[in-house]
């Protein structure tokens, strides 16, 4: 938005002319940002922000960890995925309008409970795709290459080889479940490596495939064929543990399993046997199932975990104590692009809302 502006004296008037318009529309406006970190608050303050009118203010919280009176008068409420957008949390906020996710999914928003409200949502729709991808092979390297086995070793100064010797990516087959926006830069990057590519979707488009060189296949057939399957799908109930047992029997020994979609995907016990069985060859996780009620090991210490929280840190134990395990903290959308990104289109969902044209709207 910033070097828009600066190339063009015309565009930047008009848009000063909006952030007027959005300024007097928007003075009745309580817009609260939700779990903000310190690249929220820049982006906030950033100029090209626009929101410094309209009253709006930031908070470390979740949704649900707010005060009833902190939340009772909003109109707009910016989440990210820790929050439950749930009907209980709707239903204390009578004067909302509009819930702006600052992420792609919105699985933690209750989409029917906002529609019988009037309440509008709106998503930031491919603000991270290479990102995601990017990491999506880092995590893949890291597996195939054993990177981070090795790096344990030199930094014991020890430089032997032994079981270190890992696979080539070219050659191999590549399955993504998800040829949308990330899955799409994924093919790209497995193609431009040299691998053949499958892709399942529930929307085929065949044109894509032969512009860019890869095969749709059924989800049976990627499994079978795929050296390293990565999931690219939004949850949905038709996604929740789509790798599952029978998933995991389907796919080839020795195969890599990756996921920097969402944890749900994929049955965390299911994936611990076929690991601890030798059936799969290891898992790239960027996110696991029940992610979002664990924090880190000082925030569990001392404090009594509900059964299910506990459940989920003793299989994230699991997985951590392998070393055909490769998991990062929900951090594939962390780069400062990607970020720049978040906010901008977060702040231009506000906007346009309050000019009448919603954009972005998943409801
Ligand atoms: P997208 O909507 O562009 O693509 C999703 C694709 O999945 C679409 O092509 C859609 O047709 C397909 N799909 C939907 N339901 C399906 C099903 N049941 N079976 C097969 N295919 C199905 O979304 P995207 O931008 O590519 O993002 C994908 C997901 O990645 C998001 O929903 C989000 O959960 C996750 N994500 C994670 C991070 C991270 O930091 N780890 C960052 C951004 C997005």
């Amino acid at each position: 938005m910033a070097e828009e502006t600066g190339s063009n004296e015309g565009t930047a008037t008009e848009e000063q002319a909006d952030f007027s318009r959005i300024e007097e529309e928007a003075s009745d406006e309580r817009i609260m940002f939700f779990e903000t970190a310190p690249w929220d608050e820049a982006g906030l303050t950033a100029p090209e922000c626009g929101l410094h009118s309209p009253e709006y203010r930031s908070t470390t919280k979740r949704l649900q960890n707010a005060p009833d009176d902190e939340v009772a008068d909003l109109t707009v409420a910016s989440v990210f995925i820790g929050s439950e957008v749930s009907a209980e949390q709707l239903d204390r906020m009578p004067n909302l309008k509009l819930v702006c996710t600052r992420s792609t999914g919105y699985d933690h928003i209750d989409l029917d409970a906002c529609r019988e409200r009037g309440i509008v949502a709106c998503n930031v729709p491919a603000y991270a795709e290479h990102t995601v991808a990017e990491h999506t092979f880092g995590l893949m390297l890291a597996l195939s290459r054993k990177i981070l086995k090795a790096y344990d070793r030199t930094k014991r100064s020890d430089f032997s080889l032994e079981g270190l010797s890992g696979f080539d990516l070219k050659g191999k087959t590549l399955g993504v479940v998800g040829a949308g926006a990330i899955g799409l830069r994924v093919i790209r990057i497995g193609v431009a490596m040299g691998m053949k590519v499958l892709a399942f979707d529930v929307r085929p488009q065949g044109l894509l495939a032969d512009v860019m060189q890869f095969e749709y296949a059924s989800m049976d057939e990627l499994l079978a064929q795929s050296d390293v399957v990565s999931l690219h799908v939004p949850l949905v109930p038709a996604t929740r543990h789509m790798i599952n047992r029978e998933a995991l029997a389907k796919m080839k020994k020795g195969a890599l399993l990756i996921n920097t979609a969402r944890g749900e995907l994929v049955d965390t016990d299911a994936l611990l046997e076929a690991l601890s069985s030798g059936h799969l060859g290891g898992a790239g996780l960027d996110v696991i199932e029940g992610e979002e009620r664990i924090g880190d090991e000082a925030q569990m210490a001392g404090s009594d975990l509900p059964r299910e929280d506990l459940a989920v840190a003793v299989q994230r134990y699991a997985l951590l104590n392998r070393d055909d395990v490769v998991l990062t903290p929900h951090m594939a959308f962390y780069s400062r692009e990607a970020l720049h990104r978040l906010m901008e289109v977060t702040c231009e969902n506000i906007h346009e809302f309050l000019l009448g044209e919603p954009k972005n709207t998943v409801t």
